[in-house]
């Protein structure tokens, strides 16, 4: 495989952050949209990707398509190192113990169905509870409840203070012997609240309980490791860091992964299948990958992690904290507007609604000036339902934003403001 793209590193040995450079790298930013040059702040919905992650799916078409792991030709076997590769690239990310414990799936929501379907199945029962957040996304709310009707299992929401973090003593007061998992977002997509989820996975793990972090906000935005947060299961999708969609993780305990039921059946997750003697399974990661997986997708995510290495995830989110306050600072000037969430430790999210506007007028405008934001419930009515709106607007930043778009972010919001009033 030494022609492949993935076995060349990223040259930018330690340079400084240089954001200019790093948007020649991005393809897309250079359109325009309705005649303007794109402002592209819907970071959070889905990060765009630099030329060297859309490169990998040109290369692995034209050099080496073929499927994996089965295959005993020279093609097989480079796709097969290239995945395995791009495994190898992600456990170093999240420092897992090792690179079995690295499931890839379609993404987070499948991640967490993953571990409702089999843990959760297997697991849970009536008298059990369940605590999630009320910050949570739908995927981290849905799965559970579709398994509660079935298990009988109880949910909890942990609440939240009115700047948007978790209400920390009110989940002290929840967890009990009863507890068998807490469910909750490492960074909420809604608001851009970090949460402590380290002293949350001590806290449960005290009770017995085990912690799924749902990090797909996370992981485009902080340095996340696994074992120094004592996650039972984390998950993240491609999309939002930098790669392609159709790919996430899930990183799982090694114990709980070797013990939890396979959860979709077919190839590749099994060790023999016979009418006679039943069939037995594969180990992990393996037992969780039934079907060929989207391989193109995974090296180009190794691809995409190997990218924000080469630029720093520290640098990254400084960065980004940079562009958030600056925005920050810039929209509390305007009247009548409300930001939603001002938690002390926030990453990369601007959540805001304008009195007398709707976020969706807003949202429509702003376009035609070239600036793409989020308007909506952000996948996360219940909260939005308890900050008691409907909808927000939201701009959420990445690594290629400069301070320059924030600008012009903030003069087509006075402008359209100026128009729906
Ligand atoms: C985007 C997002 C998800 C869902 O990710 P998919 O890639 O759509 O599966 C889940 N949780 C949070 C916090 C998100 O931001």
């Amino acid at each position: 495989m030494s022609h492949s793209v993935i076995e060349k590193p990223l040259a930018r040995a330690n340079a400084p952050f240089d954001v200019v450079a790093l948007r020649e790298e991005f393809p897309v930013l250079s359109r325009e949209v309705h005649g303007k040059p794109l402002v592209y702040l819907d970071n959070a919905a889905t990060s765009q990707t630099p030329r060297q992650v859309i490169e990998v799916f040109g290369d692995y078409y034209s050099r080496y398509n073929a499927n994996i792991h089965r295959g005993l030709h020279t093609l097989a076997d480079e796709a097969t190192a290239a995945f395995e590769g791009a495994r190898h690239r992600v456990k170093a990310f999240l420092n897992a113990e090792d690179a079995r414990q690295v499931i890839f799936t379609r993404g987070t929501t499948e991640a967490i169905n993953l571990v409702a379907q089999s843990w959760g199945r297997s697991q849970l029962a009536a008298g059990d509870e369940v605590l999630i957040s009320m910050l949570e996304h739908h995927s981290n709310i849905v799965p559970w409840q579709l398994l509660a009707a079935e298990r009988g299992f109880t949910i909890k929401v942990i609440p939240v203070d009115s700047q948007g973090a978790l209400d920390m003593t009110a989940y002290r007061a929840l967890l009990s012997e009863r507890t068998k998992l807490v469910a909750v977002n490492h960074v909420s997509n809604a608001l851009g609240t970090i949460n402590p989820v380290k002293e949350m996975a001590t806290l449960a793990h005290q009770y017995g309980a085990l912690i799924l972090i749902d990090g797909a906000q996370a992981a485009p935005h902080l340095k996340v490791d696994v074992q120094a947060i004592d996650a039972d299961f984390y998950a993240f999708s491609g999309h939002k860091v930098y790669g392609p969609t159709g790919v996430g993780v899930l990183y799982g305990k090694k114990s709980l992964l070797d013990a939890m039921p396979p959860w979709q059946g077919g190839g590749e997750m099994i060790k023999t299948v016979s009418f006679d003697l039943g069939t037995t399974y594969a180990e992990i990661p393996h037992k969780f990958e039934a079907g060929t997986p989207a391989i193109a997708e995974v090296i180009a995510l190794g691809r995409a992690i190997e990218w924000m290495e080469s630029v720093g995830v520290g640098a990254i989110g400084a960065w980004e904290g940079v562009l958030l306050d600056h925005a920050t600072q810039a929209v509390s000037q305007i009247e009548g507007l409300r930001i939603l969430g001002t938690a002390p430790h926030k990453a990369g999210v601007l959540s805001f609604v304008v009195e007398g506007a709707h976020s969706q007028d807003i949202g429509l405008l702003i376009d035609q000036l070239g600036v793409a934001i989020r308007t909506g419930h952000h996948c996360a009515q219940p909260l939005l339902h308890h900050f008691g709106v409907d909808a927000t607007c939201r701009a959420s930043f990445a690594a290629y934003n400069t301070l320059e778009e924030v600008d012009s972010f903030i003069e087509a919001l006075q402008r359209v403001i100026g128009m729906v009033r």
